[in-house]
């Protein structure tokens, strides 16, 4: 009897491949297995065992597998099945999804580069001879190919060895590592455990009677301790005792107090205390209510509350039950919003039983949360995580939330699959007959309209926790302003007026720009020329710092110019203005403030922006420039203004959802100003105040933005009434995408006519060198979307029968943002 197996291989190839086995090997494997297979001349790789069976295939004969990786399944049947509805509504490979599912660590094969394991303490007692043959050669040599250690181990078959050393700690799959910050340590105290007894600690005050300070500092130390649990800093010990730090050092030295220090951006719980969840208010409670109610019908609810109004100690109420009824519980941000706040937030309530799984972390801390998942250990029983922890190994999921579900960054864009995980959590909500919450202040239009149509449930809160007003809203008419005069650089005399206010009273400022089209773009007064980039059809940005102009597409770079490069002329300007630009007119406008900035340049690496979010919330900055970045779920205590320097780049944007986008986006950097005490104040500058959505955003009137989008969307034919399915081409060639692009339009116009839109280049039509080509399906609700895509995918296999089109890159993006 033959036996083979049918393997996912981690390709783009749609198909699965069949491998022959021995019946021991058949006895033994399960799905989800990894084994190590060959493929092509000289490749192997690692794939996952899908069926067993022993039906050979019929037009190639099956190689034999190289080795069996795993002792048991490292995923879940759950898991696999939503993987199959992700590959086919996303148009990808089952391959594509498994690479991005499992951490590198997962995928041992022929291009892959081993490290030690950092810190690791190795016991080289209990390496196998060939284990430490690899130890050893770790030691002379810092990285070592797959190929360099078969030839060390003299065989083929090394990664069944390298999983061992995988497994013990003893190496680790390299990465390039580039962050460099150290988090900051913060110093701690409590009561020496001498004093435990009430009796020690009577004789501890009696003592103490003449040392006046060194009494006051014990006393404060329990007040403190009375009104909450959390570890007292000695900042705050020696704020609040009015005594100096040598006090505190001198009841340290005496034994009287212990010191000890946590990270304050660590992720690692190490606290022992775990505190009580919250008491919701009556608003909070109502919308509570309203959720526990619709989920016994609904699996599905929309949790709309405005910003700061408590959505979060919501989720924990919801968590806390999940929790106790033994189920596993995935609370998915956008990458960015995952913040540390938020983070030291959960586990404050629910201490280790919080993992945290990220894209910025270690491939070694993601093996440690996907293998406490699929064992359903305590320890990772609540997820929070970005995007791709929705492909982790549930077994036993209870309840998704998704927060910021408004968030278009939920999407993923390459390399496929391309998926909108909020659709995608969804779906497996569904398959683990669990519920879910989508949250947010601004809901996405979709979402919404889903409520309309009681396809989703619907809970809201209206009003900010303490019954802090939403921010007033004014907007400036920045043109009015430049012809008044009224404008030093891009601040308007409103703005500056209300910074100075701000800070007077000891408040902080955020300053926002939009990302989008306001880089700042160096420009000849003389003949009109600006540098361009040679691979993208982009102006280079100038960047101050380096003084160097670069590419935000390709990070090409060059020198700032100090001549133009057409004319030779002198007199160069600089035109549209970014967030370093606006931090640079502020030192100089009000050089004795502290400025920080917030964007892609200034986050890199994992705790980038952590540094800053830090250092703002301790008040060693009082003002904050940013980006996009400053929307996410930010919670400032001290934030009285915001500005927004500009709403019209928002706006103007040409995409269908600009304008939606836009309420979003101003509402959600709004938010951040005055959630604690007094109501906070937003300024927002523009050319155009009596623009539509502008005044919507300006009176918070969602319900009239979400009116106007949706009859757009219907008469223009755009989702929710149409599904959208963007193809692109790429090629280095003008010519060939042109012509392979008009190919593939015409041949979809054959079957769907004039949902059909383009091919038409994009604003920026060449990046890194490849020229892009957009094809447009819209997709009528009635219309099959599964035999849509078989259209698509018909065409698409016509389409790389001819020869000259066979190198064309095609991206099919379903659901496309
Ligand atoms: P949202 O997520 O809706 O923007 P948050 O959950 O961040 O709002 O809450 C805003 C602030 O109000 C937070 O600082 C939070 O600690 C506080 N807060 C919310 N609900 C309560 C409650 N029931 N009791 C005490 N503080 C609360
Ligand atoms: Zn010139
Ligand atoms: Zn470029």
């Amino acid at each position: 009897m033959a036996y083979f197996i049918d393997v996912i291989l981690p390709i783009p190839l749609q198909r699965l491949f069949t491998y022959s086995i021995t019946e021991a090997e058949a006895q033994f494997l399960q799905q989800g297995m990894r084994v190590a297979v060959p493929f092509g001349k000289s490749k192997v790789y690692t794939a996952l065992v899908h069926t067993i069976h022993q039906t050979a295939p019929e037009v190639y004969e099956a190689k034999e597998i190289q080795q069996i990786l795993d002792e048991t399944p490292i995923i879940t049947p759950q898991q696999l099945k939503h993987w199959e509805w992700i590959a086919s509504y996303y148009m990808a490979s089952l391959g594509e999804v498994f690479r991005s599912a499992v951490p590198s660590a997962f995928l041992l094969e022929s291009e892959t580069i081993i490290s030690k394991f950092e810190d690791g303490n190795v016991d080289e007692s209990k390496l196998k001879d060939d284990e430490f043959l690899i130890f050893e050669a770790l030691q002379h040599q810092s990285l070592l190919k797959i190929q360099e250690i078969s030839s060390i181990l003299g065989k083929k078959n090394v990664l069944s060895v390298l999983k061992r050393l995988i497994d013990k700690e003893v190496i680790q799959v390299y990465e390039e590592i580039y962050e460099q910050y150290k988090p900051k340590l913060v110093r701690y105290v409590k009561l020496h455990t001498n004093y435990a007894s009430e009796e020690n600690l009577q004789r501890l005050l009696d003592s103490l009677n003449r040392a006046k300070k060194q009494r006051e500092v014990i006393l404060t130390l329990f007040s403190i301790s009375a009104t909450t649990k959390r570890p007292i800093s000695v900042k705050e010990l020696t704020k609040q005792s009015k005594a100096s730090s040598a006090v505190v050092r001198a009841l340290i030295e005496k034994e009287i107090l212990e010191e000890y220090f946590i990270q304050k951006d660590r992720i690692e719980y190490n606290g022992d205390e775990v505190e009580a969840s919250k008491q919701l208010n009556p608003y909070q409670e109502a919308a509570y209510k309203t959720i526990e109610t619709a989920f016994k019908t609904q699996d599905v609810c929309l949790l709309y509350g405005v910003t700061s109004s408590g959505k979060t100690e919501v989720y924990v109420k919801l968590i806390e039950e999940m929790i106790n009824t033994g189920k596993q519980v995935l609370y998915l941000l956008p990458e960015i919003a995952l913040t540390t706040q938020l983070i030291t937030r959960l586990q404050q309530y629910f201490g280790e039983k919080v993992a945290v799984y990220h894209s910025k972390y270690s491939v070694h801390e993601r093996v440690e949360v996907w293998n406490n998942v699929l064992n359903n250990k305590p320890k990772a029983q609540i997820v929070i995580g970005a995007r791709s922890s929705l492909l982790l190994p549930f077994s036993n999921l209870g309840l998704i939330i998704v927060d910021e579900e408004h968030e278009t960054s939920f999407k993923q864009f390459d390399p496929a699959p391309r998926y909108h995980a909020r659709d995608a959590a969804i779906v497996l909500a569904k398959m683990h007959q669990g519920k879910i919450i989508l949250g947010s202040a601004t809901p996405n239009v979709e979402s919404y309209y889903n409520v309309k149509n009681q396809k989703y449930a619907l809970a809201t809160i209206t009003r900010r926790y303490g019954d802090v007003l939403m921010p007033e809203m004014e907007l400036v008419d920045i043109k009015e302003k430049h012809r008044k005069k009224r404008m030093k650089g891009h601040f308007s005399d409103r703005l500056l007026e209300e910074i100075e206010e701000t800070l007077e009273n000891g408040e902080q400022v955020i300053l926002f720009q939009n990302r989008r089209g306001y880089a700042p773009i160096i420009e000849c007064n003389t003949c009109g020329h600006s540098p361009q980039c040679p691979n993208c059809d982009v102006s280079l940005t100038y960047h101050h710092y380096k003084n160097q102009m670069r590419c935000h597409y390709c990070s090409h770079h060059i020198a700032m110019q100090q001549q133009c490069l057409a004319c030779g002329s002198h007199e160069l300007d600089t035109k549209g203005f970014g967030t370093q630009q606006i931090e640079q007119e502020l030192n100089e406008l009000l050089p004795d403030i502290k400025v920080g900035r917030m964007d892609l340049d200034t986050t890199r690496g994992k705790y980038g922006h952590q540094k800053i979010i830090s250092s703002f919330e301790q008040q060693e900055i009082q003002i904050l420039v940013g980006t996009q970045m400053l929307t996410k779920g930010l919670d400032f205590r001290n934030v009285n203004l915001v500005g927004i320097m500009n709403a019209d780049s928002m706006l103007n944007f040409p995409d269908f959802r600009a304008h939606e986008r836009s309420f979003q986006l101003i509402q959600q950097v709004a938010g951040r100003a005055g959630r604690t005490k007094k109501r906070g104040k937003v300024i927002v500058q523009t050319y155009n105040p009596y623009h539509q959505i502008l005044q919507q955003v300006s009176v918070g009137n969602y319900e009239a933005m979400f009116t106007d989008q949706l009859n757009d969307r219907r008469q223009f034919h755009y989702p929710p009434f149409y599904r959208l399915i963007k193809i692109t081409l790429k090629h280095k060639e003008y010519n060939r995408v042109n012509e392979s692009a008009a190919w593939f339009a015409k041949s979809l116009r054959n079957s769907f006519g004039e949902n059909v839109l383009g091919p038409e280049f994009p604003p920026i039509a060449r990046i890194r060198n490849l020229y892009l080509k957009h094809i447009l399906l819209k997709i009528p609700k009635q219309q099959s979307l599964a035999k849509t895509k078989d259209v698509i995918l018909r065409i698409k296999t016509s389409f790389l029968s001819i020869s000259e089109y066979r190198s064309i890159r095609i991206i099919i993006d379903v659901d496309t943002i």
